[in-house]
């Protein structure tokens, strides 16, 4: 198996914090070294465990799951997008650094994903090579900026330039709307983060991004894609129906999920079946958000027991699928 949604925190010190931000920057507490906390400035953000942090401990809990090779990218308070560029740029080889670290010990077992200070596309395209050059395979980036979505032009920009790079994007849901009506109960993680990737997956396909952008470009959004799959009837009926809605895309919606990947990362059978019928089984990844309380706790086991899909399709969602997106050589076994 192949994991390539999995998240790590490098053990950034209060002092490093001060490198993006000089009151709330992020860094880590360990705790007791087994839990620790994710701090922002003097306040606790979130309670986090050891394999967070520790690469030691990643690998023992991936044996135990039997999974080969993991892909791990920053934790998403991580980004640092509202800073300005050149702290964010900064911040970004650092953190940069501290993944290529992570990884050093097992590379062909962990493998880093790059972030980048997408708020200035020419310093994230800079950091997206040095990132290339230093080993990194890819980059993760959050699905807007401020209030530009993924069709913004600097960022159709920064994503055209991965595509001519050779390196993939994962594209994962941050800062989310509407947290004003949100205060309890984990509703920006439930209601809000997949209404942020289907803002994303439309904004491309509904601009008209998609017949700009190379064919070459890998893109790969979390969460199994949001709301997509479950409401693209919705949207082709509404392209369909009102010319507002197709005026900037000439194709049916439905006709650009060959455009994209998405990660499995859904939680229940019935849901990763639908995904599966819409996406194609070419484009689910398996993908965990390990080592997070909302990820799979049983890595693997809900495409093993997803009905109605062969050994073939499970080894290409399991395994084959990201081999090839992340253009990685494969081994037998
Ligand atoms: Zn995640």
């Amino acid at each position: 198996m192949i994991d390539m949604h999995a998240h790590f925190f490098p053990p950034l010190s209060p002092t490093q914090s001060r490198v993006l931000d000089a009151e709330r920057g992020p860094w880590l507490d360990p705790g007791d070294g087994e839990s620790g906390f994710i701090m922002t400035g003097t306040e606790r953000f979130r309670p986090v465990r050891r394999a967070l942090w520790d690469p030691a401990r990643r690998l023992e809990e991936l044996d135990a799951a039997g999974i080969e090779r993991q892909i791990i990218c920053a934790t998403p308070l991580l980004f640092g997008y509202g800073q300005p560029p050149e702290r964010a740029a900064e911040w970004a080889r650092l953190v940069n650094d501290l993944a290529v670290e992570h990884c050093a010990d097992a590379p062909e077992r962990l493998q880093p994903l790059a972030q980048v200070p997408l708020q200035d596309t020419d310093a994230a395209c800079r950091e997206v090579s040095r990132a290339k050059a230093n080993g990194m395979l890819g980059v993760q980036i959050g699905n807007h900026v401020g209030e530009r979505n993924l069709d913004d032009e600097a960022l159709v920009a920064f994503l055209a330039h991965c595509a001519d790079a050779g390196m993939p994007v994962l594209v994962h849901p941050w800062d989310m709307l509407g947290r004003e009506r949100m205060p309890r109960y984990m509703l920006p993680w439930l209601v809000a983060m997949p209404a942020e990737t289907q803002l994303s997956i439309l904004s491309l396909i509904l601009s008209g991004a998609f017949e700009r952008l190379p064919r070459s470009l890998r893109i790969c959004f979390a969460h199994g894609g949001g709301s997509f799959a479950f409401l693209l009837g919705r949207v082709d009926n509404a392209w369909r129906q009102r010319d507002i809605v197709r005026r900037d895309c000439p194709q049916p919606p439905s006709s650009y999920v060959d455009r994209f990947h998405v990660d499995s990362c859904v939680f229940d059978t019935r849901a990763l079946r639908l995904l599966i019928e819409v996406m194609g089984e070419e484009r689910v990844l398996f993908g965990t958000d390990y080592p997070f309380p909302l990820g799979e706790s049983e890595p693997g086991q809900l495409i093993r027991d997803t009905p109605g899909i062969d050994e073939g399709t499970r080894r290409r969602i399991l395994r084959d699928n990201a081999l090839r997106f992340f253009g990685l050589a494969g081994t037998d076994g």
